[in-house]
């Protein structure tokens, strides 16, 4: 019966309607891959007129990690031949500047690198290869620092002395706030994600409204939450109302999961990180703390990161920053597919590219 509170097709249908009506152009940004993924399974681009644009931003964890840290792992993966690599599976075909180079090419050229679908696995890999080191890749935003944290207290809690974590994850705000600073951003509300909501509370977005006057609406993943967060982010623009509302009660709340942010506090200092296409954004990254560097890979393994200043045609950056979509990519669905990826947002089961090719370009 709950799931049906969001699932009226009566409710959908007067959003429909009253979205056709407009007749200005507006940019809605939906600032991560799960919705990126689940506009396009669902159909809702179709849905809209041509005045009403939604355009992917960076919230895919694979794509906006930076080909500087896919080459370090590379690298680490080339010079420790007896290592385990730990990932999940979404990493595995991104490839790294040296043509041809991905974690899936090293496996098949004989490196131990599995796919693991929670980093709990990883530890528990560690723990039946006590003669073997054990990296876990931690990426992603707030959504999965809680597993990689879970994981880091199994290790600690059990004294595995040969598990590491190498994390890159990633904080949303500062991401956004870096957008929004540029010169020639011009999306006119956001559809802000709820799971990440879930974790920060809907407090975590207030800046949107707050500081940068953008219509802001937090929105679970079902095609009824979505269609009615573009609704409310579009009468707040008719109506210059702006203001945060939060669609996704059921899940998130104002304040977020305290525990979760006590944990983080806990064991992360935030530190500037790379971002592809987005470059150095401040205080945007999560390190492990020096207590807790018994487990830091970037310790163990001495990671640093290489720049690259190697061009390419692939404009991953592009639609990070919500600039261009995917098939304005000169190699959209010639040079690059899922099948034959030339950059991480096709690769990415959220990816923006990943997305348009799967359900959008025909
Ligand atoms: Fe990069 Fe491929 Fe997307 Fe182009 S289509 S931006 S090459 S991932």
């Amino acid at each position: 019966m709950h799931l049906n509170e969001f699932r009226k097709p009566q409710d959908i249908d007067r959003v429909i309607k009253f979205l056709k009506k407009i007749d200005r152009k507006i940019k809605i940004m939906e600032v991560c891959g799960t919705h990126t993924m689940a506009i396009a399974k669902s159909g809702i681009k179709g849905l809209l007129p041509e005045n009403i644009k939604l355009i992917s931003g960076p919230g895919c964890p694979v794509c906006v990690t930076p080909s500087e840290e896919i080459d370090a792992i590379l690298e680490l993966c080339r010079k420790n031949r007896d290592l385990i690599i730990t990932t999940y599976g979404d990493m595995m075909k991104v490839p790294g500047t040296n043509v041809g180079e991905s974690l899936e090419k090293l496996r098949a050229l004989g490196s131990d690198i599995r796919i693991v679908y929670s980093a709990l696995d990883a530890v528990e890999i560690a723990k039946n290869n006590q003669d073997r080191e054990v990296v876990f890749l931690g990426i992603g935003f707030e959504t999965t620092t809680p597993g990689t944290i879970l994981a880091l207290e199994e290790a600690i809690n059990n004294n595995i002395n040969n598990f590491y974590i190498y994390s890159m994850h990633k904080l949303v705000e500062p991401a956004l706030r870096a957008l929004l600073e540029q010169p020639d951003f011009d999306i006119d509300g956001f559809i802000c994600p709820g799971h990440v909501g879930a974790v920060i509370g809907e407090e975590g977005f207030r800046f949107l409204v707050d500081e940068y006057k953008k219509p802001s609406v937090i929105c679970g993943f079902e095609a009824g939450d979505i269609l009615i967060g573009i609704f409310k982010i579009i009468n707040q623009i008719i109506n210059n109302d702006v203001k945060l509302e939060n669609e996704y009660k059921r899940v998130v709340k104002t304040e977020g999961n305290k525990i979760i942010k006590e944990k983080v506090e806990k064991y992360f200092k935030v530190s500037d990180d790379l971002w592809r296409g987005i470059g150095l954004i401040k205080n945007s990254g999560l390190k492990l703390k020096k207590e807790y560097e018994k487990f830091d890979a970037i310790t163990r393994f001495n990671i640093t990161l290489r720049e690259n200043n190697k061009t390419t045609a692939c404009r991953c950056g592009d639609v990070i920053k919500g600039k261009i979509e995917p098939n304005e990519c000169s190699l959209f669905g010639r040079l690059c597919t899922p099948e034959n990826a030339v950059g991480p947002c096709m690769v990415s089961s959220e990816g923006a590219c990943a997305a348009y090719y799967k359900y959008l370009q025909f």
